[in-house]
């Protein structure tokens, strides 16, 4: 999406060659117009799979899953990072190691919003090394919802996540994938 990868041109600042800032637009500073844009891009690109369920995480995954919810006219779950573990099997749980962070948090979805039946589109703000999309379809799969598909902002295409979710068979479609950066430059495929 063009419009998306001029803004990361514009406003994106590399860090270590590894991580992309985009805390000016994207996940700290959010621009509603631009969020707008990328929910039509998915909705063009997923509208007829009659989704029921957009599934995020929290937290920089919401505020771009609330502003696609608007065009899929779906609710949004997103699933939480809690330390309490899943005793009295109401929830459906996972772990995910987090990428920035560096630390492993279970997360969990109320067994209440996922349920057989559900078409549900997973949607999140960065695909790296694919932890945190691969929680997400655990918790799908678990609920013995129909997954149709992933919308990603971005995708660091020269780390594994992309090819590791794609193999498990799940549909990703993102808008804008980074081929190579660094201080001065960011290549797109
Ligand atoms: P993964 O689980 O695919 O390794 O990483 C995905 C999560 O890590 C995203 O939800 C995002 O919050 C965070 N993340 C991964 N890479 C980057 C990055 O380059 N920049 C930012 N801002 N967040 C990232």
């Amino acid at each position: 999406m063009k419009l998306l990868e001029e803004r990361i041109r514009k406003d994106g600042i590399v860090v270590d060659n590894e991580i992309l800032k985009v805390d000016r637009f994207l996940n700290h500073q959010m621009d509603i117009n631009l969020f707008v844009e990328m929910g039509k891009e998915w909705a063009r690109l997923f509208g007829p799979e009659n989704v029921t369920k957009i599934l995020t995480i929290e937290a920089s995954g919401i505020g771009i899953a609330c502003v696609a919810a608007e065009q899929f006219n779906c609710p949004v779950i997103f699933a939480k990072k809690t330390k309490t573990r899943n005793i009295a099997g109401e929830v459906y749980s996972t772990e995910v190691k987090s990428f920035t962070h560096g630390t492993v948090n279970q997360v969990i979805v109320s067994k209440q919003f996922l349920k057989p039946g559900d078409k549900v589109l997973l949607i999140d703000d960065f695909l790296a090394n694919g932890a945190a999309l691969e929680g997400l379809v655990d918790l799908v799969r678990q609920s013995g919802a129909e997954l149709v598909g992933a919308g990603i902002a971005v995708e660091k295409a020269f780390q594994p996540g992309g090819d590791r979710i794609r193999s498990l068979g799940v549909r990703v479609e993102s808008l804008a994938r980074v081929k190579s950066m660094d201080n001065e430059h960011i290549e797109f495929c």
